[in-house]
C-alpha cells in the first residue's frame, strides 16, 4: 500500500557524498552528506500519526494500520526507492563557531513527490547513530518525541512555518538519558518521529563548506538549494539543479530566506512560541521552525522567559531576544555565503529586508491582536505599554489577549480577564494602571470604527484560544508513561483548531496550575532530551 509512495532524491543524486560507510564517528570533507541506514529496533509499535501529513504524502488510512507502517517509520524495513542519509553540516551554537555537526539522530529516508507534484523529504528522528553522532546514541525518548510530534502540528494549525510531523512510533527499546545533567542516568523508553518537510537544508550547512574554505562544495550547495527549494525564484533561469546561479538570482533568493525567517519569527512572537535553541544547525532555509527540543510556550508574559536550562545563565534565546538572533543567524549565513557573491552588498540588503518585513509583519501583528484597522506609531507605544503591564502583573498572554476581545469599549473594564492573572496581589496593585491601559484602549479601538464583529473575529484569528501549553504536554507524557496513550491524540485534536471555541475543552484553555510553576517538563527543559 504505501508502496505507491513515489521517491525522487534528489539530495542524494545531485550532491557529493561522503565515499565512507558505517557509522564510525568522522569528520567528513568534500561532501554534504553520508549514506546510513536506520538501526532496527525490537518492537516498533505505532502510539499516533497525523492525518493530515498522511494524506499530504497519499498514505491512506488503512497504510497507517498496516504493521509495515510502524516498520518502516520505526527504522526496520526501507521502501523501494528510499536511500536513507545523515547530512552534514555545521553551526554556530550559543554564538560559538562549533565546527561539524550534522544529523547525529536525523536520518533522512528519502523524497517523496504526491500526486499533486509536492516533494516532501521524510525523515526519521531517534532512529540510530551516524557518523555525526559523536559521542550520543542517534536515539530519543518518548517525551522528547511526544513534544516534537505535537508541536509540529500545533504550530501548522495556528499557521506558523513549520515542519510537520507524521508519526510518533514507540521503539520498545530502552534509552538512557540523564535528564537534568545531574550525574543520575536514568532509563526511558525510546521514541522515533517521521517529520516531514520540503527541505531540512539549515544555515549550518552551508557554513561548514564556508568554513572550511571549500567554496565548490559551498556553491554546489547554493545553485542545488535555490533550484530545488527556490523554484518560484528559478523559474526565470534555464538549467537543471547543479547548473550555476547568478548572482542576480543568488541575491534575490538570500532576500527571500531573510523574509520567510522575518515572517517566521514574526509568528512566534504573535503566539509566545519560544524555540529554546536558535544556535544556526537548528535554522530552516526555508524559514520553518525547526528542531522542537526544549522549546516552551509562554503562560504568564514575560519577554525574559527562556524554558532551556542549559541557557538559563546568559539567556539568549529567551523569548523577546528572538528577532534580535534570528538577524544575528543571518549574519552568520551571509558570512557564509559571502564566497559565492561578488559583492556584499546584495547580502547587506537581505539584512536590510530581514528588519523591513519584520518591522512590518510585527505592526500587522499588533493591529490584528489589538483589533485595530491598522497599527500606527502610537500603539507600537500601546504595545509596549501593554507588554510591561502583563509582565509587572504577571498575566498570561494567550489568555488576555483572547479575552481582549471581549472588551466593552463604551464601559471598559478588568472583568473578561479575570481567568487571566497568576497573582491576586500582584493584579491588585496593577489593576489602576490596567484600568487606564483598558481606557485608552477602548478610545483607539472606538475612534478606529471598525464594526464589533469584525474586530472580534479580526482579534481571534490572530489570538489563539488553544496552544501547547508546556505543562498540557507534560500530562499527555505523564499518561503515556502510564500507559495511556489517548492524550496524546485527544491534544493533537484540540490543538487543531486553536483559533475555535471548543465547548467541552475549556479544561484546555486554562493557564497553568500552580503545580506546573516550576516542575521539570512545564516550565524547565535540557537539550538533553
Ligand atoms: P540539537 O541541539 O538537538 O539541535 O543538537 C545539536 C547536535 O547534536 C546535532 O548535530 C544533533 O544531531 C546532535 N545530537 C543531539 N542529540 C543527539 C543524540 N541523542 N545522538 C546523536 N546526536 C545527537
Ligand atoms: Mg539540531
Amino acid at each position: 500500500m504505501m508502496q505507491t509512495l513515489h521517491f525522487d532524491n534528489s539530495f542524494v543524486r545531485d550532491l557529493p557524498a561522503d565515499p565512507l560507510d558505517g557509522t564510525r564517528r568522522r569528520q567528513v570533507h568534500g561532501a554534504l552528506y553520508s549514506r546510513v541506514e536506520p538501526t532496527p529496533v525490537p518492537a516498533p509499535r505505532l502510539i499516533a500519526h497525523s492525518r493530515e501529513v498522511a494524506s499530504l504524502l497519499g498514505i491512506d488510512a488503512a497504510a497507517v494500520a498496516s504493521p509495515a507502517f510502524a516498520q518502516v517509520f520505526g527504522g526496520n524495513a526501507l521502501l523501494d526507492g528510499m536511500q536513507p542519509y545523515a547530512a552534514n553540516y555545521g553551526g554556530h551554537q550559543f554564538a560559538q563557531w562549533a565546527g561539524q555537526l550534522g544529523d547525529g539522530r536525523a536520518i533522512t529516508l528519502g523524497e517523496t513527490v504526491n500526486a499533486t507534484g509536492e516533494r516532501w523529504e521524510l525523515q526519521l528522528k531517534g532512529a540510530g547513530p551516524t557518523p555525526y553522532s559523536r559521542s550520543a546514541d542517534g536515539r530519543a525518548v518518548l517525551r522528547s518525541s511526544v513534544r516534537e510530534f505535537l508541536c509540529s502540528e500545533a504550530m501548522h494549525h495556528l499557521g506558523v512555518p513549520t515542519t510537520r510531523a507524521l508519526s510518533l512510533v514507540a521503539t520498545g527499546e530502552e534509552v538512557v538519558r540523564d535528564m537534568f545533567y545531574d550525574g543520575h542516568p536514568e532509563p526511558e523508553p525510546g521514541a522515533i518521529v517521521c517529520r516531514v518537510a520540503p527541505s531540512f537544508i539549515r544555515f549550518g550547512n552551508f557554513e561548514l563548506p564556508a568554513a572550511r574554505g571549500d567554496v565548490a562544495l559551498l556553491r554546489r550547495l547554493i545553485d542545488f538549494t535555490i533550484r530545488r527549494d527556490f523554484p518560484e525564484l528559478a523559474s526565470g533561469e534555464s538549467g537543471d539543479r547543479t547548473s550555476e546561479t547568478s548572482e542576480r538570482l543568488r541575491a534575490e533568493w538570500f532576500g527571500a530566506v531573510c523574509e520567510r525567517t522575518a515572517r517566521m519569527v514574526a509568528h512566534w512572537m504573535r503566539v509566545g512560541f519560544v524555540h529554546g535553541v536558535m544556535n544556526t544547525d537548528n535554522m530552516s532555509i526555508l524559514g520553518l521552525t525547526i528542531d522542537y527540543g526544549p522549546y516552551g510556550w509562554i503562560d504568564d508574559f514575560d519577554l525574559d522567559w527562556t524554558p532551556n536550562t542549559t541557557d538559563a545563565e546568559g539567556r539568549r534565546y529567551r523569548f523577546g531576544q528572538q528577532p534580535q538572533i534570528a538577524y544575528w543567524n543571518l549574519g552568520r549565513l551571509a558570512n557564509a555565503l559571502a564566497p559565492a557573491f561578488a559583492s556584499a552588498d546584495p547580502l547587506q540588503a537581505g539584512l536590510k529586508r530581514y528588519a523591513d518585513v519584520f518591522v512590518d509583519a510585527d505592526r500587522r501583528n499588533i493591529a490584528a491582536k489589538l483589533g485595530l484597522a491598522e497599527c500606527r506609531d502610537e500603539d507600537l507605544e500601546r504595545m509596549q505599554a501593554l507588554h510591561a503591564l502583563l509582565q509587572t502583573a504577571e498575566v498570561d498572554m494567550t489568555l488576555f489577549f483572547r479575552a481582549l476581545a471581549d472588551v466593552n469599549l463604551d464601559a471598559p473594564a478588568l472583568a473578561p480577564f479575570g481567568d487571566a492573572f497568576y497573582d491576586d496581589a500582584k493584579r491588585r496593585r496593577a489593576e489602576p494602571e490596567f484600568n487606564d491601559w483598558l481606557a485608552r484602549y477602548a478610545a483607539r479601538a472606538g475612534r478606529d470604527g471598525l464594526p464589533h464583529g469584525v474586530r472580534r473575529d479580526r482579534m481571534r484569528a490572530a489570538n489563539p484560544r488553544y496552544v501547547l501549553r508546556n505543562y498540557l504536554a507534560q500530562q499527555a507524557i505523564d499518561r503515556a508513561g502510564e500507559g495511556d496513550e489517548t492524550g496524546i491524540t485527544e491534544l493533537l485534536d484540540v490543538l487543531r483548531r486553536p483559533y475555535d471555541d471548543q465547548p467541552g475543552r475549556e479544561s484546555f484553555a486554562l493557564r497553568r496550575p500552580d503545580w506546573a510553576r516550576n516542575r521539570p517538563g512545564c516550565s524547565m527543559l535540557s537539550c538533553s532530551s
